[in-house]
């Protein structure tokens, strides 16, 4: 289905257009992930005022401070690419959260073909049910780069954090007439076999990446619920200090508006910003089926600071306030979804 594609890595051109997706690094070893764990049980480093998470009454209701202390811990079980034994803890974390905010979940194990070899991969997806057959669909990767002692914090802790406190809010509420699924995916991160960031920034081929969510497309349109998708949005890399999310030029253009616009009645359009960018994702075999979907990203900014697929994507990297703006914006979002997809 895919070809295989490399893209040359237009970082150092500021504004420029980027093809690229997340790639990938080396194949990790259990002596650097538990080596990096130790590490990161640290304490969480401090978050300076400005970029402390405001109360939840400022945000609509979502929690800023209780998703990042969700990124906080899917950082503390260090490197977590897919088939692996820290994964598992991560996927077993992500499944005991969700059943206790009282999500349906649907777990989906599957296996991929990467070069690396066979992987063992699985979806995580928690169902709010809605009293019609529509679905609004969220979505976040959750394995991190194949990199020795890459944790993730903001690639894939803070889109990850970001969808746990979404379900926490979500899945209290029963009279939406879309179903809302949020969907945590494994397998986005390149899985070829690669050894230095240098490598993991100028690689990516689609037949080795975004396994999740690949399976997940096909399951749903092989079940028929495809049909059913109203809207996919889809977060990454969204927690960064000074975060200005692209408008990612592969997305949807409505949906991309209607978020972009909600982002401005909330005063966040300095956040939501109309620098554009071309990014290959998690939402392409959506978008390849015909499905309005958006990528909610700052690729090109966190490559600029130099963290991008680096052992330096750490928890400082990170504003919680940023993550809270983000998760607003999302669920009010939801909302206007569901106003739109009424009938
Ligand atoms: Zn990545």
């Amino acid at each position: 289905m895919c070809r295989y594609r490399r893209f040359l890595w237009a970082a150092a051109l500021p504004l420029a257009l980027l093809v690229i997706g997340c790639g990938a690094g080396g194949r990790n070893s259990g002596a650097s992930t538990s080596a990096a764990a130790v590490e990161a049980d640290a304490a969480p480093p401090p978050i300076a005022p400005a970029d402390a998470a405001p109360p939840a009454t400022q945000t609509g209701g979502f929690d800023g401070a209780k998703a990042y202390s969700y990124v906080v811990k899917l950082v503390s079980f260090g490197p977590h690419p897919p088939d692996t034994p820290a994964i598992r803890e991560v996927q077993s974390y992500i499944r005991s959260q969700l059943k206790g905010f009282g999500c349906h979940v649907d777990v989906d194990d599957f296996h991929a073909q990467a070069p690396v070899g066979t992987l063992a991969m699985e979806n995580i997806v928690a169902k709010i049910p809605g009293t019609g057959p529509g679905i609004i669909l969220l979505m976040t990767h959750y394995d991190t780069l194949r990199l020795p002692g890459f944790v993730g914090a903001e690639d894939s802790g803070s889109s990850t954090g970001l969808m746990l406190e979404m379900a926490s809010l979500l899945c209290k509420e029963s009279k939406n007439r879309n179903a809302v699924w949020i969907a945590f995916l494994d397998g986005e991160e390149d899985q070829a076999d690669f050894q230095t960031a240098a490598q993991a920034q100028t690689t990516w081929n689609n037949d080795d990446t975004t396994f999740g969510s690949r399976e997940l497309a096909a399951r749903m349109d092989l079940s028929g619920e495809l049909k059913n998708i109203k809207a996919v949005i889809l977060a990454d890399m969204i927690g960064q200090k000074d975060l200005q999310l692209e408008e990612d030029t592969n997305s949807t253009p409505w949906l991309r508006e209607l978020v972009w616009k909600v982002a401005d009645r909330l005063g966040y359009s300095n956040v939501f910003s109309t620098r554009q960018n071309t990014v290959t994702d998690d939402h392409q075999p959506f978008l390849e089926r015909g499905v309005p979907a958006l990528d909610v990203i700052d690729l090109n900014g966190y490559i600029q600071e130099g963290y991008w697929h680096t052992t330096e994507d750490t928890l400082d990297k990170l504003s919680p306030r940023n993550i809270a703006i983000v998760g607003q914006v999302i669920l009010a979002s939801v909302g206007e979804l569901q106003g739109k997809f009424r009938r």
